[in-house]
């Protein structure tokens, strides 16, 4: 056996048994220390256990703790270990899942997996999968179909004929659109200013009958999961109002999305299922390894259409639609294996369980910090948590504190006009302790 693999998992284990002590985020220090990994390319190159022991050494302790329960930044999950485990297996196994004669074992876990997260969510059977990086290259994934579909049905094939005297077609967000789905607005050629913005609630929330009257080629790009607040837009609402002009509707549900296989959250996305296109991601809520998002489809021959390559004759295939057919890539690693191994470990009960303690964890963080005097900005319905600590700057001080104190981490943000810091829990890792020692730490630095 090749002892370097049995070293990395050793390394590999002190660091995850270290979590629990460790700082949130790196000191300075140990980022500067990146120094000694850097630098021109060896001439003569180093043995591999110089290599590995190098890397744990000086680049493990300027890791990011999100593996840990008190990272509370971005949106950001905690890697199971069930499934980082899973990784590593199918990491030495080196599998390319463009195509099932690549991996059989690859592409059936991944339309597996797959199946098990549409079914979770609650989309309906016809409704197909893919695995991408992540949640922004679903979202373009989902509207490289939609493009598709919209310009068909004017008889605009813009695979073939491309956006060059393509009818033009509008694209709705709302005022909070995420930033990835303008960027995928932008990557296809839809133009990020073109765009029309629906007002939006106080919580963030599109509002419905504010959309504008719709026709010709259209995509409404909804959101399922306010980055800030974890609000969700009326979708049921908007597809109506859609589908009667015959428009795309698409969810943006990177990690809102999940909120659907817990009964006790499913109600603020009821209905999303009427949608057209989904993405998600399964780096944040499911806590699989970075990287992994994941799209879906209702009309996907539409995307086959889209992403469909000319002939080559070494990739004739059957009947059957491969991987590759349904996302930007060709060759690509076995996503789909490390979220197999989280949805087999957690089964359904365990999924529901992970979203709703998040969200009581969220509820908790809320709770002490209002009782403490401090004032939460929005509704807190899922897993994300806003704090103004008092004035801007004031709230700006205790961010920046609470990041280099390092018991945990969290981020900054601007909610309608106003500084706050945003604690978004979204980690299997975190415990009702985490939270206690956590919240312990904001009130006093802000008390200062
Ligand atoms: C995180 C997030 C994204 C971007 O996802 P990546 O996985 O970072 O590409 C898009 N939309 C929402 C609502 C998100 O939370």
């Amino acid at each position: 056996m090749s002892s370097i693999l049995l070293d990395a998992a050793a390394r590999a284990n002190r660091y995850s048994e270290t979590l629990p002590a460790r700082r949130a985020a790196p000191t300075p220090e140990a980022v500067a220390a990146l120094d000694r990994l850097t630098g021109p390319i060896s001439p003569e190159g180093m043995p591999e256990a110089r290599v590995i022991a190098e890397l744990d050494e000086i680049g493990g302790p300027a890791a990011v703790a999100n593996a840990g329960g008190r990272y509370f930044g971005f949106v950001i999950g905690g890697g199971l270990p069930v499934s980082v485990a899973a990784n590593w297996l199918a990491g030495a196994w080196n599998q390319n899942t463009a195509m099932e004669v690549m991996s059989p074992v690859g592409v059936r876990l991944e339309w597996t997996a797959l199946e098990w997260i549409r079914d979770l969510v609650g989309l309906g059977p016809e409704v197909r999968g893919a695995f991408v990086t992540g949640d922004t290259v679903a979202n373009c994934t989902a509207l490289l179909a939609a493009r598709q579909s919209v310009l068909e049905s004017v008889g605009h094939d813009v695979a073939r004929q491309g956006m060059s005297g393509a009818p033009p077609i509008t694209v709705i967000v709302g005022e909070e659109v995420h930033i990835s789905v303008l960027r995928a607005i932008a990557l296809l050629g839809l133009g990020r200013d073109r765009v029309v913005r629906v007002p939006v609630d106080d919580q963030g929330r599109m509002v419905a009958s504010r959309l504008p009257d719709l026709n010709g080629p259209t995509i409404v790009c909804t959101q399922a999961g306010n980055v800030n607040s974890g609000a969700f837009d009326p979708v049921p609402d908007i597809c109506r109002a859609a589908h009667a002009a015959g428009a795309w509707v698409h969810v943006d549900g990177a990690f809102g999305l999940w909120a659907r296989a817990s009964p006790r959250y499913r109600g603020l996305a009821e209905g999303v299922d009427s949608a057209d296109s989904w993405a998600l991601d399964c780096h944040k809520w499911l806590n699989v390894p970075y990287d992994s998002g994941a799209v879906f489809v209702r009309n996907w021959a539409a995307l086959r259409a889209a992403v469909a390559t000319g002939p080559a004759p070494y990739l004739a295939g059957g009947e059957t639609v491969e991987p590759y057919e349904l996302v930007p890539e060709m060759s690509r690693r076995a996503r789909g294996i490390d979220a197999w191994a989280a949805l087999r470990h957690l089964g359904r009960a365990g999924v529901v369980d992970l979203v709703d303690r998040c969200c009581s964890h969220a509820q908790r963080f809320a709770q002490r910090l209002r009782e403490a005097g401090f004032r939460i900005l929005n509704d807190v319905v899922l897993n994300q948590v806003l704090v103004s600590f008092g004035d801007e700057a004031t709230t700006r001080r205790v961010i920046a504190e609470v990041q280099q104190e390092g018991t945990c981490w969290c981020g900054g943000t601007v909610w309608h006009g106003t500084a706050a810091m945003r604690i978004s829990v979204s980690s299997w890792a975190t415990t009702r302790a985490d939270v206690d020692r956590s919240a312990d730490v904001m009130i006093r630095l802000a008390r200062n």
